[in-house]
């Protein structure tokens, strides 16, 4: 299976360590599943592998846009990581869940006066300062509050990590940062040394998403220290952290690389400290902000089969009780996602079908060219792996349709709560909340 969470015993698939059709009679249809177990060793992963190549200054910080509720907050705090925030509501889920708010990162492209101020009541931690404006904006309120402000400028060294366009950040052309080819990166740095109301900690890269090339993080991160080195020598400045962005990429297929993030880590370590060493400079504090790579391998959706329709010379459509509104990412951009059918999990798959929602769009896809049992009909449990990351947190009410629930499952739980609600289902009265 892609991710050793997931078995299968009896004919029936199992998600960290529980009975997967179990779960769906007790919560309902359709339903996100969240392993706590698989989040907690992902997330620790991450720190030792940083810990132990760059030492104890080392930080990775949580992307909250990957999966954002309370839950995930307090499970992030326990272990020990800070956060990337993105947006007022995913200030206040962090705020709300206790979390340590000068361990979170605010970014943004287009930060409001308005976020500008909830964020600093808040008492975020650093601010990602992606262009000039916003940064004068900080120096503002942060003078008129008193107060310097901790900020890091977001740069693009230029790299195109060979992804998808849409999620390829690191580009010279991004709406992203301040290029240093252009020498804009240059310019920014040397206001916010100037300004009263910013204290500037270093500097930000995220070259994309979904980067199985180790050497993408070693070319940006090369670029980014020769950019410290060239500051340093040019103002005097030595910038005290170095954050190089997320982007590990994640199994959705049986197909796709297998990423050691341990290794990798080291090895960008390794490599980053003899750039170091010969540009004469310090290796900054190292921030890294896996999302994806976090969440994803600990999630699943579950549906029950609605509608099977088969249309002789032409294709097969499985319909299920949800669709783009939980899932847009392959209306969005064709994401691949390994697809099972959880109450016959080890039966042949030999009827070829387009598994799609019940959104009326016909963009309303969740996968196609899916083997299934020839056997599948009306009440089936269908099961799309891999779902932790980009799902929950890009689901939608379309067609007014409610959101789903999150449950999280956690079979070694002391206290034996194997399986509890995190983000209660969406009632119809919910949609309509805000309708005067
Ligand atoms: C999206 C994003 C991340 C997380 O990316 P993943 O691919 O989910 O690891 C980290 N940092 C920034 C600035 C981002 O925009």
């Amino acid at each position: 299976m892609i991710c050793n969470n997931i078995t299968i015993q009896n004919n029936t698939l199992y998600f960290g360590g529980l009975d997967t059709t179990a779960l769906i009679k007790k919560y309902g249809s359709p339903l996100y599943l969240i392993d706590e177990a698989r989040i907690r060793h992902n997330c620790r992963v991450y720190m030792q592998a940083m810990r132990q190549a760059f030492g104890e200054s080392a930080l990775p910080l949580y992307a909250g846009k990957a999966a954002c509720f309370k839950r995930m907050y307090e499970i992030i705090r326990e272990e020990g990581m800070g956060a990337d925030v993105v947006s007022v509501g995913e200030i206040y889920t962090a705020y709300r869940a206790g979390f340590p708010m000068e361990k979170t990162y605010f970014h943004s492209n287009n930060k409001t006066d308005e976020d500008i101020v909830y964020a600093m009541e808040h008492g975020v931690g650093a601010f990602v300062v992606d262009n000039v404006e916003e940064l004068y904006a900080i120096d503002r309120e942060a003078t008129a509050r008193g107060i310097k402000q901790k900020v890091l400028l977001r740069l693009t060294p230029g790299i195109d990590p060979h992804t998808y366009e849409a999620v390829a950040t690191g580009r010279v052309d991004s709406k992203f940062g301040s290029a240093i080819e252009t020498g804009q990166a240059y310019a920014i740095t040397r206001e916010a040394l100037q300004l009263g109301g910013i204290h500037l900690a270093g500097f930000h890269c995220h070259v994309g998403s979904q980067v199985f090339d180790s050497e993408v993080f070693l070319r940006a991160g090369e670029i980014m220290l020769a950019f410290v080195a060239e500051i340093y020598r040019k103002e005097g400045y030595l910038a005290e952290e170095l954050d190089l962005g997320g982007g590990y990429g994640v199994r959705y297929l049986e197909s796709d690389p297998y990423i050691d993030i341990a290794a990798n880590v080291a090895q960008v370590a390794d490599h980053l400290k003899l750039t170091a060493a010969s540009l004469n400079i310090p290796l900054p504090a190292i921030r890294m902000e896996p999302g994806r790579s976090i969440v994803a391998d600990a999630g699943m959706t579950l549906y029950t089969v609605g509608t099977i329709k088969r249309i002789p010379g032409y294709k097969n459509y499985v319909s299920v009780d949800g669709g783009m509104t939980d899932n847009p990412r392959y209306a969005l951009y064709r994401s691949p996602y390994t697809v099972l059918l959880a109450n016959r999990a080890s039966e042949p798959c030999d009827f070829v079908c387009s598994v799609v929602g019940r959104c009326c769009e016909s963009g309303d896809i969740l996968q196609e060219n899916v083997s299934l049992p020839a056997s599948v009909s009306r009440g089936d449990i269908l099961a799309v792996l891999t779902t932790g990351a980009y799902n929950y947190a890009m689901s939608s009410n379309y067609n007014r349709i409610p959101r789903l629930p999150v449950v999280m499952v956690n079979a070694a739980a002391a206290d034996g709560k194997t399986d509890y609600i995190a983000v209660r289902r969406e009632t119809p009265e919910d949609v309509s909340r805000n309708d005067l």
